[in-house]
């Protein structure tokens, strides 16, 4: 499914390497986390499968199916199943969010060639999946993210990503900032739309959001590169010991 090979991106308008040969398989159905300091490159990383600006990919590929990523607009990698939330969502003022959820899931659904939801059926999914993360009608109604607490954004994100039904789900960071309860929440959404034709990569610098989305695999980053990698015990032995030992041992 999303496979990274060698990857190296610099900033765009300096001259700073970022990513330093990033290689990174993950299968349909499986979950896997990438935990490391911050300044690592992670977010990095996200921007890059998403198609943001700013920067230069100098070596290496990265594709999702048969699709060749970095050769596609950021529309197009949406359309083709990407879909990333991030650490600071966007607000987005004048627009409701539910005219946003529909206006993205029947463009998603114009480019896999299928039919657009009626108002009637976009409603009743919507609600449905609204209601299991705790999102009211009233949040629906207000413009994007427009005054969202940090919880309700998130959760927001995870209804985006539920009504999408991407193939390969990205979070980063999507635990920073929120309470116990809602991070509960987060994690449940995830979990539900867990299934063997869909990944995630999480993106977290705490164990403990892995201790509701269990991971399959977890992958340690430092200084633009993947330099451990290990099952769900790996998380835990950063939780206990920091990253000081791992760091160590690469030299
Ligand atoms: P992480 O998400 O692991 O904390 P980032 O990907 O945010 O790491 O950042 C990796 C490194 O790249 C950091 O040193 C950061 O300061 C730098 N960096 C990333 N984006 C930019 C940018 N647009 N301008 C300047 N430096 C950047
Ligand atoms: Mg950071
Ligand atoms: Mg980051």
């Amino acid at each position: 499914m999303l496979n990274i090979k060698n990857l190296h991106v610099k900033l765009e308008d300096e001259d700073k390497q970022i990513l330093k040969g990033v290689d990174l398989t993950i299968p349909a159905g499986e979950v896997h986390a990438i935990m490391g300091p911050n300044g690592s490159g992670k977010s990095t990383l996200s921007y890059v499968l998403s198609g943001r600006d700013g920067y230069e990919v100098t070596d290496g590929d990265a594709s999702l199916d048969e699709h060749d990523l970095l050769d596609m607009e950021p529309e197009e990698r949406a359309a083709a199943g990407l879909f990333l939330a991030f650490q600071y969502p966007v607000e987005i003022p004048g627009v409701g969010n539910l005219t946003f959820l529909r206006t993205a899931v029947n463009a998603q659904r114009k480019a896999r060639g299928e039919e657009e939801l009626s108002s009637g059926e976009f409603l009743k999914i919507v609600r449905e999946k609204a209601k299991a993360l705790q999102i009211d009608s009233e949040m629906l109604k207000r413009p994007v993210n427009v005054g969202f607490s940090g919880g309700e954004k998130k959760r927001n994100e995870i209804l985006q990503m539920a009504m999408l039904e991407p193939r390969m789900c990205i979070l980063d960071e999507t635990d920073s900032g929120l309470d116990v309860d809602a991070m509960r929440l987060v994690a449940e959404g995830v979990n539900a739309l867990r299934s063997p034709e869909r990944s995630f990569l999480v993106i977290t610098h705490y164990q403990r959001l892995l201790d509701h989305i269990k991971p399959d695999v977890v992958h340690i980053m430092s200084n633009g590169r993947i330099i451990k990698t290990g099952g769900p015990e790996l998380a835990l032995e950063v939780e206990k010991n920091g990253y000081g030992d791992l760091l160590a041992e690469v030299g």
